[in-house]
């Protein structure tokens, strides 16, 4: 059979955007087009019932949304439902209703032609602000100034979707999203949108292949073609030849196979052929992949990035708001435990500061930027304790580089501690604090920072990318950006080392705990415990339980004596093919 590369490189009929939600789907295309709204900006005879026109095409549009709010929650998880309750709160918002009513008295104009000034000037104010995340929600806030004007104007959603077809559109709102969802789409593709966008993120939730921002899906694809979704690669194939179906069709043959024998290890233990246990957690991004840690076997979280909740709520949530993300969390996965990382700001994620660092990856960043922010970070500890009720809840430092920012934060933890006792509110006095380790200067002083905590853990994303002095996100150095570099896994070994001899824990929750490659030569160091995407959980499982600690460990000792990353590499995967193990990750 011939490649993939071979089959698509020179393909015509080949559109190309960003793999949304994995997942491979063929099936007929059903084009969304929404049809444009004329606005009529007449001068309005009738005031008082121009002004009551205006209450009912609200509060028509809130039964909508009500009813599109109550599917949600019963599909999704609730963070992610919250999209619809926030664009509820737009339609109650007393602020902007008396603003367009006064101009309707005032202006004497539609109030059509009024919702959709006065709700775009809002939408401009998101536009220019230039931050993805203000621009995806400039973009919910269409949905709902063109639901009102749908009802000003009494027209009606009309879908003539059927069953099992794949919707291409221009763009998809999270509302879109949800109502076609119910009619068993079977994929999304659309010309704009990103990762982080809602029809994305909808899409994952739902487990609905998607490819976005393909830029000319609409104009290539016509109502009723034959598609195939590729949501692993971001590839769209309009009307397949016979042979690139026939490609197709052995992918999803294989994928179905695939899950179903990687399904049968959820409940096996990950123990190596020798009976050596290890402990495969979960990193979790979105509140939303929680049911994907349960199904995938994980035995709790070991990293919730808990700034993803900053991304999604584009400001800070307050205490109790964050008291009911993290109860939730901690219920739904007790009596596993949940490891909440503290607010993880700075180099290139959520931006805070109101100016740009020169550096912000050597800048105001992890623990750094908390200690500088302490009422925020007390929030943060004050929200976590109080939810630690169940005792199963841990919580983390990230980017530690010195023992003062542990005591320093350590003394922020006993002070709110103290505070709840005063206010006699309960929660876990016995919680473990543990650091990250992903710095240099952390991994060389592991014991003496050790002896601060209660727990390690090792973030490869950003050690490798400080030891290596390589921008992880930069293309044109990414060939430096090494994870078997000698230099690399000595660290490792001497930070796995040193939390051994600190007696504490120590885990490893960085993106390369997920390399297949890297598996056996980590557990052969010597690490008891993986944190790791939800999906990616059965693929360590199945190579874990086909290969010798022993033989692991040996494997380790001779990439330890190593001084290239090529030697260690090849010594990686003529352990592979020694022992007669296909590295499953690799066939999708
Ligand atoms: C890491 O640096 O390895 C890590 C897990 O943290 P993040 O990727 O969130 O920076
Ligand atoms: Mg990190």
């Amino acid at each position: 059979m011939k490649s993939f590369k071979q089959i698509f490189k020179e393909a015509e009929n080949k559109i190309t955007g960003i793999a949304a939600a994995p997942g491979i789907v063929i099936s007929k295309v059903y084009l969304f087009t929404k049809e444009k709204l004329d606005i009529n900006d007449s001068e309005i005879l009738d005031i008082e019932i121009a002004i009551q026109n205006f209450d009912e095409a609200l509060s028509k549009s809130k039964k909508e949304l009500d009813k599109i709010f109550a599917i949600a929650k019963e599909k999704m998880d609730k963070t992610r439902a919250a999209i619809f309750e926030a664009q509820l709160m737009i339609l109650d918002d007393p602020i902007l209703i008396e603003n367009i009513k006064n101009r309707v008295r005032k202006e004497k104009r539609q109030p059509e032609y009024i919702v959709n000034d006065e709700i775009s000037k809002y939408q401009h104010l998101m536009i220019v602000a230039h931050e993805q995340y203000m621009n995806e929600r400039a973009n919910d806030i269409e949905d709902i100034k063109n639901r009102i004007i749908r009802n000003l104007q009494k027209k009606r959603w009309q879908s003539r979707i059927t069953n099992d077809l794949i919707v291409v559109s221009d763009s998809l709102t999270p509302a879109d999203t949800i109502l076609l969802s119910r009619c068993n789409v079977k994929g999304f593709v659309t010309d704009h949108g990103g990762l982080t966008s809602h029809a994305a993120i909808v899409s994952r939730s739902l487990d609905i292949p998607a490819v976005v921002g393909t830029h000319n899906a609409t104009k290539k694809i016509k109502d009723g073609d034959v598609i195939i979704v590729d949501g692993f690669h971001g590839y769209v194939i309009i009307n397949p030849t016979d042979e690139q179906l026939e490609f197709f069709k052995t992918k999803v043959d294989h994928l179905a196979e695939l899950q179903k024998s990687l399904k049968e290890l959820k409940d096996q233990p990950a123990e190596t052929k020798d009976g050596k246990e290890i402990t495969l957690l979960a990193n979790v991004d979105v509140t939303g992949e929680i049911d994907l840690v349960i199904t995938n076997g994980a035995k709790g979280i070991g990293l919730y990035r808990t700034e993803q909740i900053l991304e999604e709520h584009g400001e800070f949530p307050s205490e109790s708001e964050q008291i009911k993300i993290y109860t939730n969390l901690a219920t739904r996965i007790y009596p596993s435990p949940l490891t909440i990382r503290a607010f993880d700001i700075g180099g290139d994620k959520f931006k805070f500061l109101s100016f740009t660092e020169p550096n912000p990856f050597l800048g105001l960043r992890g623990i750094r930027l908390l200690l500088e922010n302490e009422k925020l970070f007390k929030t943060q500890i004050r929200a976590v304790l109080q939810s630690s009720v169940h005792k199963n809840i841990l919580f983390m430092l990230p980017m530690v580089t010195t023992i003062s920012e542990i005591k320093k934060s350590m003394s922020i933890i006993s002070a709110c501690k103290e505070e709840l006792r005063a206010e006699k509110i309960p929660f876990d006095r016995n919680i473990k604090i543990g650091i990250m380790i992903e710095v240099p200067s952390a991994a060389v002083m592991t014991f003496e920072l050790a002896t601060y905590t209660d727990f390690i853990s090792i973030g490869t994303n950003d050690l490798i990318q400080y030891l290596m002095a390589v921008d992880r996100g930069n293309d044109l150095v990414s060939d430096l950006y090494q994870e078997f570099h000698p230099s690399v896994i000595r660290t490792l070994h001497h930070i796995i080392k040193e939390s051994a001899r600190a007696n504490k824990t120590v885990s490893i929750c960085g993106e390369m705990a997920a390399d297949t490659l890297a598996i056996p030569l980590l557990i052969g160091m010597g690490l008891p415990i993986l944190s790791l995407s939800p999906t990616t959980i059965p693929y360590a499982k199945r190579i874990i339980r086909s290969i010798s600690y022993q033989k692991a460990k040996t494997l380790a000792d001779e990439c330890l004596a190593c001084s290239t990353e090529k030697e260690i590499t090849e010594k990686l995967e003529r352990f592979f093919t020694e022992n007669s193990i296909t590295r499953t990750r690799n066939i999708i």
